[in-house]
């Protein structure tokens, strides 16, 4: 079967390079679903779940918008931030969320709503993608992520 070379990197660091057999992400109009020769584009995304699938695995990644290049035999995602889901440190992600969450609440003075509305889907989605691949929080490390 064809497959894809996926590349995903953000300023900092390359997540991720490997052939794939499909790949989900959140382009700014929508869910797009890229299998091998697939048109050539290139879009922006939004922060949401990217979804890779090769060999009947699926791994989950966190993705804080972007660009996204494609090729018939290639996609790379280029990510403002970005975290595989083991990385995702959810008791961060969830202080993120109680901080955009009040900010929303109280409104403060000169407090960026877009912003917090921003840091708020973030948090969500990095609380999404961390539960979905089954990680569990850090305070509970006896507990293994295949349970
Ligand atoms: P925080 O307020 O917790 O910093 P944020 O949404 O403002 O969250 P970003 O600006 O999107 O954070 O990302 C900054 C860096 O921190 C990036 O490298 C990102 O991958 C990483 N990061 C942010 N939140 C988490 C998290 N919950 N777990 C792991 N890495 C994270």
């Amino acid at each position: 079967m064809a497959t894809l070379h996926l590349e995903i990197v953000t300023q900092e660091r390359r997540l991720y390079s490997g052939d794939v057999d499909m790949v989900v992400a959140p382009g700014s109009e929508g869910e797009m679903g890229i299998l091998p020769h697939h048109a050539s584009l290139l879009t922006t995304l939004k922060e949401g779940v990217l979804r890779v699938k090769h060999g009947g695995t699926e791994e989950l990644f966190s993705i804080g918008g972007g660009f996204l290049e494609v090729q018939p035999d290639h996609v790379i995602v280029l990510a403002d931030a970005a975290e595989k889901a083991d990385e995702i440190d959810i008791a961060r992600a969830e202080q993120a969320r109680e901080r955009a969450e009040k900010m929303l609440k109280d409104r403060p003075a000169g407090a960026n709503i877009e912003e917090a509305l921003a840091a708020l889907r973030r948090a969500q989605i990095r609380v999404t993608v961390a539960q979905r691949q089954g990680v569990r929080r850090r305070e509970r490390p006896e507990i293994k992520s295949s349970e």
